[in-house]
């Protein structure tokens, strides 16, 4: 794992500058298209303005992910579940160095019976 820990964090920085770049690109089109009269245009961009939202969400969330193992690696708990404190497979963490669970757990969440209260997301909140 040590081995590995400097081609991971390498990776996570290199993703991090390409998150960080997609959601300032995302942003700044969600802020065009401003002023435009003509409906089909408008429907267009609100389709597009979804899309975008959604996208920007993804990358927001993979973003603090990649943030947290970043900060994990420099206090020495990067690799670990963070709901069962077991260790993260090697091949899982190459895959997906952001990963933040065990494969055993990550399915739990994914198929939601495992009593992990998730964040609500804040276009559910309302
Ligand atoms: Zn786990």
């Amino acid at each position: 794992m040590t081995d590995q820990i400097d081609f991971l964090k390498a990776a996570l920085r290199k993703k991090q500058s390409e998150l960080a770049r997609g959601i300032r690109s995302h942003s700044a089109e969600l802020s065009v298209g401003e002023g435009e009269h003509d409906v089909l245009d408008q429907m267009q961009n609100m389709i597009r303005r979804d899309e975008s939202v959604a996208f920007l969400d993804v990358l927001t969330r993979t973003l603090a992910d990649v943030d947290a193992s970043l900060l994990a690696m420099n206090e020495g708990s990067y690799g670990m579940c963070a709901d069962c404190g077991e260790p993260i497979a090697t091949k899982r963490l190459l895959a997906i160095p952001w990963a933040s669970h065990c494969i055993r757990c990550q399915e739990a969440i994914d198929h939601g019976n495992h009593g992990y209260a998730a964040v609500p997301r804040w276009d559910e909140a309302a």
